[in-house]
């Protein structure tokens, strides 16, 4: 029988690489939703990728999981038919910003009250670590090994895309150290809070490791994405109404 070759990386108990942000993300979503009370009403829809294993016994709450690209759309839809819910999609760039982005885009463009959390790491992770629309110029990936083409690619800011939309809330934060996650957790928070109070459209990226990825450590990794990712995903709130 041939020899099954699993992929290089190592698991931590939620499913995701050792060093993954994903895990940091979910726990301050968790974090949130309990702080906030609305924990039993939440429905989680999970892109059928990374960020999906925190359904693997991670989160307890409803969920759905989205065929790629099209948790916001699904999110919009649970929204749709349970008004009372409190309704998030969490997903990656690839996703958000590729797979996803037209959807992303009429979503802002109406105002949907719904919550977005996209997890930033340059790359797409759960499909090989191939280039995406976020990667640096002269990252190398999967399918740009000789690093990416800045003459050729640009690098997609969602503030870019969306921030003259009609967006409530669009918010960068990163899961570097103490400080800066619990800038993050704030944002995560406040954008929860504007569904709570049905004030519409609001999205927060994390930007965060992936080592397996990016073929660092998870220390470099970390260093990677706090000071060159950074460089072209600055961190704040650029839309707050
Ligand atoms: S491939 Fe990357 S994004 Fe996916 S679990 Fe591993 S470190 Fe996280």
């Amino acid at each position: 029988m041939a020899e099954v070759r699993l992929p290089k990386r190592i698991m931590n108990s939620g499913g995701w690489c050792q060093g993954c942000g994903h895990g940091v993300v979910v726990r301050l979503i968790a974090e949130v939703l309990d702080e906030l009370g609305v924990a039993d009403k939440a429905i989680a829809v999970e892109d059928v990728a990374c960020g999906s294993m925190s359904m693997s016994g991670v989160l307890n709450c409803d969920a759905i999981m989205a065929a790629h690209g099209r948790p916001i759309p699904v999110a919009n839809g649970a929204k749709g038919a349970r008004p009372d819910s409190i309704v998030y999609a969490h997903l990656g760039d690839g996703s958000a910003y590729s797979i996803g982005s037209a959807e992303l885009v009429h979503t802002a463009l109406r105002g949907d009250n719904m919550t977005v959390i996209v997890v930033n790491n340059t790359v797409y992770g759960m499909t090989g670590g191939q280039m995406a629309p976020t990667t640096l110029p002269a990252e190398k990936t999967a399918s740009s090994p000789k690093g990416k083409d800045a003459d050729r690619y640009g690098v997609l800011n969602v503030v870019d895309l969306i921030g003259k939309l009609n967006a409530t809330y669009i918010a960068r934060g990163e899961i570097y150290d103490v400080a800066s996650t619990a800038k993050t957790k704030a944002m995560i928070k406040k954008a929860f809070q504007n569904q709570i109070d049905n004030k519409g459209f609001s999205l927060v990226e994390v930007l965060a490791p992936c080592p397996t990825n990016l073929h660092m450590t998870p220390v470099q990794c970390k260093e990677f994405v706090h000071t060159e990712a950074t460089k072209f995903f600055p961190l704040g709130e650029f839309v707050d109404k």
